[in-house]
């Protein structure tokens, strides 16, 4: 990620931001690599509206519309953030099974909330206009 992309970038995300009424969050955005199939990851401190947005090669290669609903996904997963607090601290005094199978489940569940929030957001706002800037087509 050059520096032109990551202002581009940076825009997309707080135009997101904005429509999602997430404007008190300090995001900065990065590029490094993860798991094979994660193309983006939101990471926030417990109890700070501070958060990384990671983004990996692969988030390169998406179309606009992609990086946009991928920009969404991730910025809604600050939405859940003060409950995943919670549930780090209800699960403090638990074993580390049935809090690895609470942690887990409560995971997946907004994994696909968020994946179908995301998507029908994405599906009716417009790309943020950096997100097509300098696409050749
Ligand atoms: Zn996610």
């Amino acid at each position: 990620m050059d520096e032109e992309q990551r202002k581009r970038i940076e825009e997309a995300v707080a135009e997101w931001q904005k429509r999602l009424g997430l404007q008190h969050w300090d995001i900065e955005v990065r590029e490094e690599v993860l798991d094979e199939d994660t193309v983006a990851q939101m990471r926030s401190y417990v109890g700070r509206y501070k958060a990384f947005l990671v983004l990996t090669e692969a988030f390169f290669i998406y179309t606009p519309r992609e990086q946009s609903e991928c920009i969404a996904h991730e910025l809604i997963h600050l939405t859940q953030a003060r409950m995943q607090d919670q549930l780090r601290s209800l699960t403090r005094n638990v074993s580390l099974d049935l809090s690895r199978a609470i942690v887990d489940l409560v995971n997946i569940e907004l994994e696909y909330m968020t994946d179908k929030i995301a998507q029908l957001l994405a599906g009716v706002l417009p790309i943020p206009n950096t997100l097509t800037e300098g696409d050749e087509e």
